[in-house]
């Protein structure tokens, strides 16, 4: 390992399996979406987001003192008919379900109101660790008003501006304070069960699936030793082995699908698969696919996580549908070749047991290491069987590759040269077919010396 320790420094690819989730909470127009944009590092326009419309992207990366994190971002949604203060609630639940710990954001210069006092009282529950911002602390004037948010009884209030700045180094620190201990930089196999997802539009039979699984034989937590589950989480066993499905609740819980509620259920997904090691994105087989489908997959495919692609309802198919199905995966799926995929009838119960082989597989392929020296050997039959092709007198080469990070693969090229693009679609291409992969996508960097 030694000799790629040094890659951390430049290695931004933030592929840890364990990235740990913070969440933005508090009332409209304290600041979320300001102070979101100021701890990822982007000035550009989330609070400029038209209210009510639903942001593809809720969850960012974010990297401070080198420690990557995820921050999820709830303050897209707009109030509706149900109030502004049950949705404020609504929304810190959503948080503790699926964060790590939770930024609550306070408007110092307004004060603590109604809505923040029951904030309090949601999270007080929960238990996970609360960081209390102060924000628009513009100038010291107004640290005072700061200071009276200690009456919230959640510990020391942080000032801030999230407008111009002030502070957030020290919000920030206190972040990765609260959030759980860095894993090691070695990549072991954690213990305790697996993180899975189940996740998919409304009605493709994610919860039918969950209680299929669930009714084989459901898991009471003091069962399995050292492990603690949120309360939205299930450990289920499939197939002889423990997993944690994650945020059942929200499953369980069947959202409507009012405008706000779309929100919540992408904000719910994207946390959920932030949260998950593998994705089971289940579709409606009898159904063509749709765009919505497509873009969980890819949500899935950017969080670096593994997926299996269960197509379910396998009961409503017929030969002609499966004929048409054949074709749209060869159509719509081309990029997700890689994918474990199942044939399954949660209603039936139809082959819902391939559907551990298949995440143990996807997991294998996320967690597969490829050695240095394995790894030079295919680069240099490459290199001497397809040569990068020679431009404007040069010739980029690979003079160097390692594996990085595994969960989910992820390679640096050390090159001469700038590599092209297509080359290194292909160099991607034989890595897959040289060493399997299947379920995860495989992340290739090219580190270039010119
Ligand atoms: P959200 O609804 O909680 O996401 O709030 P926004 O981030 O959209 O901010 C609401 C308003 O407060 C916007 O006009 C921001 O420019 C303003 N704002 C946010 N942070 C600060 C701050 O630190 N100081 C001042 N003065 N205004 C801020
Ligand atoms: P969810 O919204 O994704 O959780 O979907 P549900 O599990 O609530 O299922 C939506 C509808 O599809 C319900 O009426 C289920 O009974 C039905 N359903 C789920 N799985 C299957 C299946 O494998 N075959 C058939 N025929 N119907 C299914």
């Amino acid at each position: 390992m030694t000799e790629i320790d040094h890659l951390d420094e430049f290695d931004g690819a933030g592929a840890d399996r364990t990235v740990p989730v913070v969440a933005v909470v508090g009332r409209p127009n304290v600041g979320k979406s300001t102070l979101v944009n100021r701890i990822i590092g982007r000035r550009e326009a989330v609070v400029q987001d038209v209210p009510g419309v639903t942001r593809d992207r809720v969850s960012y990366d974010a990297v401070w003192n080198g420690r990557d994190f995820v921050v999820v971002d709830t303050g897209g949604w707009a109030p509706d008919a149900k109030g502004m203060a049950a949705q404020v609630t609504e929304q810190a639940e959503l948080a503790i379900g699926t964060a790590d710990a939770v930024l609550f954001v306070v408007d110092a210069t307004v004060g603590i109101q109604d809505v923040d006092e029951s904030v309090v009282q949601v999270l007080r529950r929960a238990g996970k660790p609360v960081v209390l911002a102060a924000n628009k602390v513009d100038d010291l004037r107004t640290e005072g008003e700061a200071a009276a948010l200690w009456n919230l009884g959640l510990g020391e209030p942080y000032p801030v501006s999230a407008l111009h700045g002030r502070g957030s180094g020290d919000l920030l620190d206190a972040i990765l304070a609260a959030l759980p201990e860095a894993p090691p930089e070695d990549f072991d196999p954690p213990a305790g069960p697996r993180r899975v997802a189940i996740v998919g539009k409304p009605n493709v039979g994610k919860s039918s699936l969950l209680n299929r699984l669930a009714r084989q034989q459901r898991v009471v937590v003091d069962d399995v030793a050292g492990t603690t589950v949120d309360p939205v989480d299930e450990l289920v066993e499939v197939d002889g082995r423990t997993y944690r499905f994650i945020d059942t609740a929200g499953i369980r819980r069947r959202v409507k699908e009012a405008s706000g509620h779309e929100y919540y259920a992408s904000l719910r997904t994207h946390a959920a698969i932030e949260r998950a090691e593998v994705c089971v994105v289940v579709v409606d087989a009898g159904q063509p696919m749709t765009e919505q489908d497509l873009r969980i997959m890819s949500s899935v495919e950017e969080a670096g996580r593994a997926l299996v692609i269960a197509f379910n309802k396998w009961d409503l198919t017929d030969d002609e549908r499966r004929r048409y199905l054949d074709r749209e995966i060869e159509r719509d799926l081309t990029g997700f070749g890689w994918a474990a995929k199942v044939n399954i009838s949660a209603r039936t119960g139809r082959h819902v047991d391939r559907l551990g082989p298949a995440i143990e597989e996807a997991l294998g392929g996320w967690e597969q290491r490829i050695s240095t020296g394995k790894l030079n050997a295919f680069l240099g039959r490459i290199a001497a069987a397809h040569p990068h092709p020679v431009r404007g007198g040069k010739q980029p080469r690979v003079l160097f590759g390692t594996q990085a990070h595994a969960g989910p693969p992820t390679f640096v090229l050390f090159t001469s040269g700038q590599l092209e693009d297509q080359y290194l679609r292909f160099v991607e291409r034989r890595l897959r077919e040289e060493f399997g992969f299947t379920g995860t996508p495989v992340h290739v960097q090219v580190r270039a010396r010119e």
